[in-house]
């Protein structure tokens, strides 16, 4: 009996200990975002268009300029095909074509499969097999096979990319916004495990032709990144009067997704969306507006998943952080100072017993229009600012998920929308009580 008393005693001041380490360690259980040793961050653009679509440049010439641009990975994404078959185009008869064919011309004199047909000059278009033999370099510069599954419902546009797909899915429509997606969805998912290839789908600039809204995302299984940030003009990343931002679009999904349906939190990406090669800066689709910063141990394809999938990673569009902590306590970062410039971080979430009630906009028949709902400042509300090159967010217990967002006092350089100051992403972190112990 004494002898049961004693362990239970020291179980009980064992429990203590351990408890007490929670309270006082801030490490404990939290996951800090910092290059050491072989965790290195890469720099990556997860949407490029080429002449295997509706891009105006060869894929080694796109390639290339991302290479020479300080990106780590490239992912190719197309409109409904892969780089992987034989392909001959007319020089002359393709957007920017002289431009492109003298660039290739330059950056790749012994590389040029060309031949002359009814005195048109025709150039075969280089697979990715061969692109990435060409301008990829192990362990430092990776390119991966991609599609942009280019999809629609009505006149309601549906782009998912597929990053590191195997086989081509043709889009698959459906009846609905949310049923397109939710089967393009599952060709992913299918293809990933009958082939073991691990994939991240993504869905593309949700306010390109106000194609995608919160409510038809928000059931959508399997889906868990988008693009709060598209750098082509015509996306509409910060929406209108009538229509929801990509932010708020986050912030809802992310609310609703958590103390509604208890699905994973949603991740945002930035990406280019390049068309335009020729021309930059201009106010067309052009590379080097967005991108993604993974913490990974290497480069390959499937480590970068691993790492997104983890959310070790942020977006940016010109902002640097050199620390992301998140833990049971809450979030803090490090910016990467640049001289002169100063910066403020926003920390955004819901809280818990917010007002969930949401009305619909209606058009001037008083009809409900296929438009996000319009949701209480409940929803994504601005929990702290803070200026300085740190910033921490601690938890106050009733937060169903904080993210930040900081926004620097310089203009990008290159905007995808005029006025644009650089700014990066931080993913949403799940609030105490939602946090796995
Ligand atoms: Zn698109
Ligand atoms: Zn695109």
């Amino acid at each position: 009996m004494l002898r049961f008393r004693i362990w239970t005693a020291t179980l009980v001041l064992l429990g203590l200990a351990i408890f007490c380490q929670r309270l006082m360690s801030p490490t404990v259980g939290s996951a800090a975002l910092q290059a050491d040793g072989d965790l290195q961050w890469y720099r990556g653009n997860m949407h490029t268009h080429s002449y295997w679509s509706d891009g105006d440049n060869y894929l080694e010439n796109i390639a290339l300029w991302y290479r020479e641009h300080d990106y780590d990975f490239l992912v190719f994404t197309d409109h409904n095909t892969l780089a992987a078959s034989e392909r001959w185009i007319d020089v002359d008869k393709v957007k920017s074509g002289r431009k492109a064919y003298d660039k290739l011309k330059a950056n790749f004199p012994d590389a040029i499969a060309e031949r002359e047909k009814d005195g048109k000059t025709e150039v075969r278009l280089k697979t990715f097999a061969e692109v990435s033999e060409l301008v990829g370099l192990p362990g430092k510069y990776l390119l991966v096979q991609g599609e942009e599954v280019t999809d629609k419902f009505g006149r309601s546009p549906i782009h998912m990319n597929v990053s590191n797909i195997k086989e081509a899915i043709p889009p698959l429509g459906g009846g609905s916004v949310t049923e397109v997606m939710q089967n393009n969805v599952n060709a992913a998912i299918a293809q990933r495990e009958r082939t073991g290839q691990p994939m991240i789908i993504h869905l593309n600039h949700p306010n390109f032709g106000w194609g995608v809204t919160a409510e038809d995302l928000l059931p959508v299984i399997g889906e868990n990144f988008f693009e709060v940030y598209n750098g082509h003009p015509g996306v509409n990343n910060s929406g209108d009067k009538e229509h929801a931002s990509t932010e708020r679009f986050w912030d809802i999904l992310l609310t609703r997704r958590l103390a509604e349906l208890k699905l994973p939190v949603l991740y945002g990406l930035a990406t280019d969306d390049g068309h335009s090669y020729h021309n930059i800066p201009s106010r067309a689709s052009e590379p080097g507006r967005g991108w993604v910063m993974v913490l990974a141990e290497n480069l390959t394809p499937e480590t970068l998943i691993e790492s997104m999938e983890a959310g070790r990673f942020y977006a940016s569009s010109g902002v640097t952080l050199s620390r992301v902590e998140s833990g049971p306590r809450g979030l803090s970062i490090q910016i990467a100072e640049e001289p002169g410039v100063t910066y403020r971080t926003e920390f955004i979430g819901t809280r818990r017993g917010f007002d969930a009630t949401s009305t619909p906009v209606l058009d001037k028949e008083g009809k409900e229009q296929h438009v996000t709902r319009q949701y209480s400042a409940d929803i994504g509300t601005v929990l702290a600012i803070q200026e300085g090159t740190e910033a921490r967010y601690n938890f106050q217990g009733d937060e169903i998920y904080v993210r930040a967002r900081v926004t620097s006092s310089k203009l990008h350089p290159n905007p995808s929308e005029l006025g644009e100051f650089e700014r990066a992403w931080v993913q949403p972190l799940p609030g105490p009580i939602a946090q796995p112990q």
